[in-house]
């Protein structure tokens, strides 16, 4: 038995410390960021915010939506060959939009024929995720999609520490995706006990994957996912050194999100559901297999409206962070980030009242 005595942190351990700035309007801070992938060799130009490939969040709706602000939709794994042949035919914008498969033969069977259907040239990105990226068997298939889609940018994961990080790279992801256990319909840690505190995790795989790079192209890179509450962690994350962020909680519950909606005392609202729910089992195969505990939670969320108000939002909390920091744009977050450790983040003393 091992104690690593360094304290590890989440978003909400800190807050960012202002710094002088030359700004002069917050309409002038540029969100997207072009990026040069290591492996794939291609560039892409957006706003590095994904929503989650969960299937209340990765819906065709949200790519649609999403799309007209240049940011990426992770569509869920359990549409169909032919109702993506159908979507694919009526909407044409593969920057953002990733296709997303677990690890099992079924996954990569299902890949193929997607390929097979020229579907390949409608989506950039392909994510290989499972939620526990330290398996042998995890790090062999990230070199089989490799092998696979030569020419798409692969984001895999998920893990939390710089080793993994390093070697999902070097078997020829270009981003890592990094979280563990802090995902808001996760129960992984009061299940088993495992994970990290997210901002460490960012902070600590992002400086490794930076570290690591292919001189004709570009460097590792991450994708913080999960844990994101409220816009400050978006901010946080990108302080941190995310490249990119992945998001279902903020995603959730809006009309272009998928789950049910149920109606109580007059009041709307819609079903948000982990990936490893008893609800998503339950749907996808039936039921929780016996081997198995459901490491997710199956919640109703008040019915949020149009997720544009929502993406307008974050992207003026996000505005407002760069000024308050100094930055001119997204890419200069962490060299501008200082991080305060607080033991008090908010002042709450009013939310009863709300
Ligand atoms: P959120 O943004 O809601 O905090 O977290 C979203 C992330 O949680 C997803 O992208 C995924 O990595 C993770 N996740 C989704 N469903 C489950 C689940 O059922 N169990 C666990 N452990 N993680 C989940």
């Amino acid at each position: 038995m091992r104690i690593e005595n360094d304290v590890k942190l989440d978003f909400n351990d800190v807050l960012i410390r202002p710094k002088r700035s030359t700004l002069t309007s917050r309409r002038s801070v540029e969100l997207e960021r072009t990026f040069t992938f290591m492996h794939s060799g291609r560039t892409w130009t957006g706003v590095p915010i994904a929503a989650a490939n969960m299937d209340t969040t990765g819906t065709f709706e949200m790519a649609r939506a999403l799309t007209r602000h240049k940011m990426i939709t992770a569509l869920h794994k359990h549409y169909t060959v032919e109702e993506l042949a159908e979507f694919f035919s009526e909407f044409n914008a593969p920057d953002y939009v990733a296709y997303s498969l677990g690890i099992r033969d079924e996954d990569f069977e299902k890949l193929g024929r997607v390929l097979d259907a020229g579907l390949g040239s409608q989506f950039h990105f392909v994510v290989l995720d499972v939620p526990n990226a330290y398996l042998e068997r995890f790090i062999i298939k990230v070199e089989d999609l490799r092998a696979l889609c030569p020419d798409h940018t692969l984001i895999a994961g998920n893990c939390v520490t710089n080793e993994i990080t390093e070697e999902i790279l070097l078997r020829g992801a270009d981003i890592v995706k990094v979280g563990i256990g802090s995902g808001s319909a996760c129960t992984t840690r009061s299940m088993t006990g495992v994970g990290y505190p997210q901002l460490s995790a960012v902070i600590e795989c992002s400086d490794a994957a930076h570290g690591i790079s292919n001189p004709a192209t570009g460097v590792g890179l991450v994708m913080s996912d999960g844990g994101a509450v409220n816009p400050s962690d978006a901010a946080k994350a990108f302080c941190g050194g995310a490249d990119f962020l992945m998001s279902g909680q903020f995603f959730a519950g809006f009309d272009q999100s998928g789950g049910k909606v149920v109606e109580r005392d007059g009041e709307r609202f819609k079903e948000y559901y982990g990936m490893s729910s008893s609800a998503a089992m339950q749907s996808h195969y039936g039921g929780v297999a016996k081997h198995r505990a459901s490491e997710g939670r199956d919640v109703l969320l008040p019915h949020k409206g149009d997720v544009h108000d929502f993406v307008d939002e974050l992207f003026g909390s996000l505005r407002s962070t760069a000024t308050y920091i100094g930055a001119l744009k997204l890419k200069e977050f962490s060299k501008r980030a200082t991080f305060l450790m607080v033991n008090n983040q908010l002042n709450r003393s009013l939310e009863p009242y709300e």
